[in-house]
């Protein structure tokens, strides 16, 4: 295990952090504009949201750059500048956690399918390659591939990540089947574990996709199939529609309840997606323990 991990889990559970993309657009971005140009134009918000994590108690912070790969930029028209983008999400992360967190910068999915050929492999690959060599250069200490639907995808990234030599965190949103702990492509968490540790992931895991508390059997699913630790970060339970917006009406010390026993069912990294807040971060380090530094 790379030293950096075995050096956190040393202490687990381990906080990490909760959504970036409301917590941007509190603070002005608007819906459907891309975050990760915010790295440049508005550096100052960004690492405001990076340092609320911190302060709230993550232990690991993430970065804004879940869509800086060249494929997601180019919806923008910044396909040309996933180097510049990315540098500057995984440093201002950096100087956020300015020595009090680990930076695992975010790597999320392209956009486009694979299956249906409106992408192809070799595109993908290069793309993933060129965020994660830029977020390595940006000074991230780890790299985590999330929000994955596709275990095609999902493994190109992994791969992708692991060849700048970083920790790799790998997750895949599970959340469909008879009992929801399927990807919508119906890839089990056993066989999701297995193509991402041998594409080169250290740690698994699910985000996104359902609340906290269906993430309970997903989490089981995972323990069983690997023996790497687990990453997991849930909604805020499922969304109302309210005025055609998404709203998540769970509380923080609810989830921080429901994050207990995910913690007895094996999970090493937890945090919040979906819905959550620097509110949840600190119920959730306050729910799972003191954190020896
Ligand atoms: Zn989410």
């Amino acid at each position: 295990m790379p030293t950096l991990l075995a050096q956190l889990l040393a202490a687990a559970p381990v906080v990490t952090d909760g959504a970036w993309g409301t917590q941007l657009q509190a603070r002005g971005l608007a819906a459907g504009a891309c975050a990760e140009e915010w790295n440049l134009t508005r550096p100052d918000e960004v690492e405001a949201v990076a340092r609320a994590y911190v302060e709230a108690g993550s232990r690991v912070i993430l970065s804004n750059t879940f869509g800086g790969n060249a494929i997601a930029l180019a919806r923008h028209g910044l396909a040309d500048r996933v180097e510049e983008l990315n540098r500057a999400g995984a440093a201002l992360s950096r100087r956020a956690a300015a020595g009090a967190a680990w930076v695992f910068a975010s790597l999320g999915p392209s956009g486009k399918l694979l299956l249906t050929g409106e992408v192809e492999e070799g595109a993908l690959r290069e793309a993933f390659r060129r965020q994660a060599g830029a977020l390595a250069a940006g000074g991230a200490d780890a790299i985590v591939v999330e929000t994955m639907t596709d275990l095609e995808e999902a493994r190109l990234a992994v791969a992708a990540a692991h060849e700048t030599g970083l920790p790799v965190v790998g997750c895949m949103v599970f959340d469909a089947g008879p009992d929801q702990t399927r990807t919508i492509m119906g890839t089990t968490p056993a066989a999701a574990a297995a193509a991402l540790v041998e594409a080169g992931a250290d740690v698994i895991g699910a985000n996104c996709g359902q609340g906290i508390a269906g993430f309970l059997p997903v989490c089981v699913q995972l323990r069983q199939a690997t023996d790497r630790p687990l990453w997991l970060k849930a909604n805020a339970g499922l969304p109302q529609v309210v005025d055609g917006r998404l709203v998540y009406d769970m509380q923080p010390e609810v989830f921080a309840a429901l994050a207990q026993p995910l913690v007895r069912a094996g999970a090493a990294f937890i945090g919040g997606c979906c819905g959550t807040s620097p509110a949840f971060v600190a119920h959730l380090a306050a729910a799972l323990g003191p954190t020896p530094s």
